[in-house]
């Protein structure tokens, strides 16, 4: 396939070879030449004129379940912790394996409408009530889709304690179970190119103790398994290692083994300076999730100074419960804006926010071959319509992806393969999932308004 007129275009790298105008040529999954080419007999053509040509983004946080779980009123107005506790952690009991489906469906055509061509998932919901694994789910629909998938496998061997007996205890696992699960998982769908699987305790200074920590780390170093889990969404987490450990969350995590290239962290919001230099130094990456920490109150990631420290800065929606959307045109806006909101208008460039979603994720995850446009790189393409207003008049249309805050894809490519033509996914009958999505989320209210009603 042959992608021509392409006259604005972001490549996710930064400085030389930032921008292409071109035409680039795939074949056998891969970018084989970038330039002035012409269509060989035969050869199939995608006419890109009039719009943007970006590398498919990667999305390295998220927890797809939350999709059935956005704007939940008494979550609106909260932050992290008690939204915690009265979203995610109220609501989990009452998914099925329909409705989880349904969830990931929706998060999933959500990313894929808004350039994402590698997924992130971290789930850490693995209870005993489950009649489904929903690792084997996440990787069927991002199957179907063909989308790029990587399942950082969350869990805990202790659940958080919440005051309110009328909160359910959350789901634990033994250590043992929680690795030989997700060395299961890895064996059954990891392929080292499509799909990838993580070690993701949900969050390290809470949910296992230090001796796991060291064990996890060591499994997933035996086993090339990257590291994943949130921290330092808020003040609380290094209130919590001041108390117990003496050590903020970062440098205590260097004395568990928990830094170095194979591990990424959500949020870090809460860091200071020598926790992002320290970050910088060992590699470990950050997914930036700017629009879940604005909606919850958490702050603003220093994602901007772990950059110009040379260090690994990713991006990641989270779930849709803390921002109510799966877009990735969003995260960018909100990347682009809130940075320069506080710390003024040199804080990032637009090229830099496109690199962290595209390059930078390709770097945390560890898929060397996606993440920039490049001849010998994976063909992960997004082709941008800009036909909305809000595209009209930009003297710089290559930046749109970042600064209009919409993004809209006509079409997607994945590994070479068109996964998205003309705005519409193959398959997916997107009023037909709306109205899935209407009865799974009115099942949901049904099932916890009767779960609230049995006396604890
Ligand atoms: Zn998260």
């Amino acid at each position: 396939m042959l992608i021509t007129h392409i006259s604005d275009c972001l490549t996710g790298r930064l400085g030389d070879g930032e921008r292409f105008s071109g035409a680039i040529r795939i074949e056998g999954g891969k970018i084989t030449e970038m330039g002035a080419l012409t269509p060989r007999p035969g050869e199939e053509v995608l006419d890109a004129t009039g719009c943007v040509v970006i590398p498919g983004l990667v999305n390295t946080h998220h927890h797809l379940n939350q999709s059935l779980l956005k704007a939940v009123p008494k979550g609106m107005n909260l932050p992290l912790d008690p939204w915690l506790m009265h979203v995610p952690y109220t609501w989990w009991p009452h998914f099925d394996e329909a409705t989880y489906r349904t969830a990931v469906r929706v998060g999933l055509v959500e990313l894929a409408l808004t350039g994402a061509t590698t997924v992130a998932e971290h789930h850490y919901i693995y209870a005993e009530s489950y009649d489904y694994n929903p690792s084997d789910v996440f990787f069927e629909e991002a199957g179907k889709l063909g989308l790029r998938a990587v399942l950082a496998r969350g869990g805990m061997t202790r659940g958080r304690a919440f005051d309110d007996p009328a909160i359910p205890a959350a789901p634990c696992e033994s250590l043992d179970t929680f690795l030989s699960e997700t060395a299961k998982t890895a064996a059954k769908w990891a392929d080292g190119k499509m799909r990838k699987v993580a070690l993701a305790p949900t969050t390290p200074t809470f949910n296992v103790t230090p001796e796991e920590l060291r064990e996890i780390a060591g499994f997933g170093r035996e086993n090339g398994m990257l590291l994943h889990a949130h921290l330092s969404e808020n003040e609380s987490y290094a209130r919590f290692t001041m108390d117990k450990y003496g050590q903020r969350p970062v440098h205590w995590l260097a004395g568990q083994d928990w830094l170095g290239p194979d591990v990424w962290f959500a949020h870090l919001v809460d860091l200071d300076p020598s926790e992002v230099a320290l970050l910088a130094q060992t590699g470990t990456g950050m997914a930036h999730c700017p629009n879940a920490n604005a909606r919850l109150g958490s702050g603003i990631a220093p994602a901007d100074a772990l950059h110009r420290l040379g260090g690994k800065v990713s991006m990641g929606v989270d779930g849709a419960a803390a921002n109510e959307a799966a877009d990735m045109g969003a995260l960018l806006f909100s990347a682009f804006t809130l940075h320069r909101a506080t710390k003024g208008a040199e804080a990032v460039r637009a090229e830099e926010v496109l690199h962290w979603a595209s390059a930078g994720g390709a770097r945390v995850l560890d898929m060397p071959e996606v993440g920039t446009l490049a001849p010998g790189m994976a063909a992960d393409i997004a082709v941008l319509d800009l036909t909305a207003p809000r595209n009209f008049g930009l003297h710089d249309r290559a930046l749109a992806p970042v600064i209009t805050g919409g993004l809209v894809v006509r079409d997607l490519i994945v590994d070479g393969k068109v996964v998205l033509a003309a705005g519409l996914l193959p398959g997916i009958d997107l009023g037909e999932l709306g109205q899935e999505a209407a009865r799974a989320t009115q099942s949901l209210v049904r099932r916890q308004r009767e779960s609230a009603l049995v006396p604890v």
